[in-house]
């Protein structure tokens, strides 16, 4: 029988995580393979996607340096420097400006295919990166002290398996990892709007009793653009999202005007609208023998404050300089310390995260008036007390100054795409 074709370390799904995964390792010479299901990523054109991530500055920072972010279609891509918090049902109001930390921008947003065929492209300049497309993982096996990965032509083997297969991982369910699905209470309408002012390179959201609403600043059309564009992520009590789906394009207009208090004047509708059920998972472990999961894999979490991808980076750039650092020390890549730093790394840390994503939800939620005017002291405290803004700002930058080894001199060409366009 042919010998299965084998790699040190093979990562499933070529998604965001596992993209910047992959360019991380190939960076340090360490030879890697990418297999995923779906067809080569593409960036949009024309009207933008619905799918959309804002992006701390710790991603970026982790995919300029990995090379990646230098290939993104950069008019498609919009940074923020103003953040707006508020409550609708009160006078709370909490706004953070990248000024007061001397940062080019609290943020970016830009559409998740712009950045998946930006990590695709950046891959070409990589001899031992072996990033494969259209090839679906059907079954994943341990065999020895490795893996074995079956598609439907062939059998790959590996040191090291890395799941960055998303929410419905078959690594971790391979591995027998449970991640119970844990339904939120609430679905996500995501939209593309129109508005009759501009956004100001500001990234909006307000609470409602129903869920949170977030209006999150758009790159400007190519022609310089009259229309003023933002993205929606509007979450909701799944009833109250079909009462929004059942709405007609100008009703629904309105309804988000009025919900959005007119913060940018009248808003319509100039695209369809889509909704995804949110499901919250975590993994009760990141790690097997000769395995490791990041991303989605690993942790779903609500994304009303648009963190799930940037902890998905984050777990990348540490798995990627644990993995550096066991080569310095003359260590197996999949060593059992070595999986167990990064976890120890992550796991805690995204836990916490969404465990505040939780708190937010549910505080929001809350009607009894001690709770509101709580939580609208709390957001006009931290509002006039600069320490504590600071606090959350940099906890939203999520500084990625806490990798070392990966670190090396930083790629200071000009190649940050700060389009702040108002
Ligand atoms: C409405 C909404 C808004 C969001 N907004 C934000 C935001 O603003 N900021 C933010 O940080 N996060 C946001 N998120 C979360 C973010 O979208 C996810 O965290 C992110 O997409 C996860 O990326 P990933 O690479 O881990 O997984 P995925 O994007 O799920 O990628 C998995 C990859 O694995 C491949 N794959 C799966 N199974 C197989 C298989 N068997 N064989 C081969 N390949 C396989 C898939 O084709 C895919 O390419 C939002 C989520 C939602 C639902």
């Amino acid at each position: 029988m042919k010998e299965p074709s084998h790699t040190d370390i093979l990562i499933i799904g070529g998604g965001m995580a596992g993209g910047l995964m992959a360019l991380l390792l190939a960076e340090q010479g360490i030879a890697v393979r990418v297999l995923d299901g779906a067809p080569m990523p593409v960036c949009p054109a024309g009207a933008p996607a619905l799918r959309v991530s804002t992006l701390s500055e710790a991603s970026h920072w982790l995919l300029r340096h990995a090379g990646a972010w230098a290939h993104l279609d950069a008019a498609r891509v919009q940074a923020y420097r103003h953040m707006r918090v508020w409550d609708q049902d009160g006078t709370g109001e909490v706004a953070f400006d990248a000024a007061e930390l001397g940062a080019p921008a609290l943020g970016w947003l830009l559409e998740n295919d712009n950045l998946t065929a930006a990590l695709y492209r950046a891959a070409a300049a990589h001899a031992h990166l072996d990033w494969r497309c259209d090839v679906a993982v059907t079954g994943v096996r341990r065999a020895g002290q490795g893996w074995q990965v079956l598609t439907d032509s062939e059998v790959l083997s590996a040191d090291l398996v890395i799941g960055a297969d998303g929410a419905r991982s078959l690594v971790r369910e391979a591995a027998g990892i449970p991640a119970a699905p844990r339904d939120s209470g609430h679905h996500a309408l995501v939209a593309t709007v129109e508005t009759d002012r501009p956004h100001g390179a500001c990234a909006r959201q307000v609470f409602m009793e129903s869920g949170p609403l977030a209006l999150l600043p758009l790159f400007s059309p190519p022609d310089g653009g009259q229309g003023h564009r933002c993205s929606i992520v509007w979450s909701a009590w799944p009833q109250r999202i079909e009462e929004l789906m059942a709405l007609d394009d100008a009703a629904f207009g309105a309804a988000l005007t009025q919900a959005t208090g007119e913060a940018l004047g009248a808003a319509r509708l100039v695209s369809r609208r889509a909704v995804f059920a949110i499901q919250e998972r975590h993994a009760s472990s990141y790690i097997g023998p000769g395995l490791a999961l990041i991303g989605d894999a690993a942790h779903v979490i609500h994304p009303l404050a648009g963190q799930g991808i940037n902890l998905g980076l984050l777990d990348s750039g540490v798995l990627a300089e644990e993995l550096v650092r066991a080569r310095a020390a003359g260590l197996p890549l999949a060593h059992p310390g070595v999986l167990a730093r990064y976890q120890r790394r992550r796991r805690a840390d995204n836990l916490v995260m969404q465990g505040a994503m939780r708190g937010f939800k549910t505080l929001f939620e809350r009607r009894e008036l001690p709770v509101r005017w709580l939580r609208n002291s709390g957001l006009d405290l931290v509002n006039r007390l600069p320490p504590a803004r600071h606090a959350f700002m940099v906890r939203a930058l999520g500084r990625a100054g806490d990798l070392p080894l990966l670190a090396g001199p930083l790629p200071l060409s000009n190649e940050t795409v700060d389009r702040g366009g108002e």
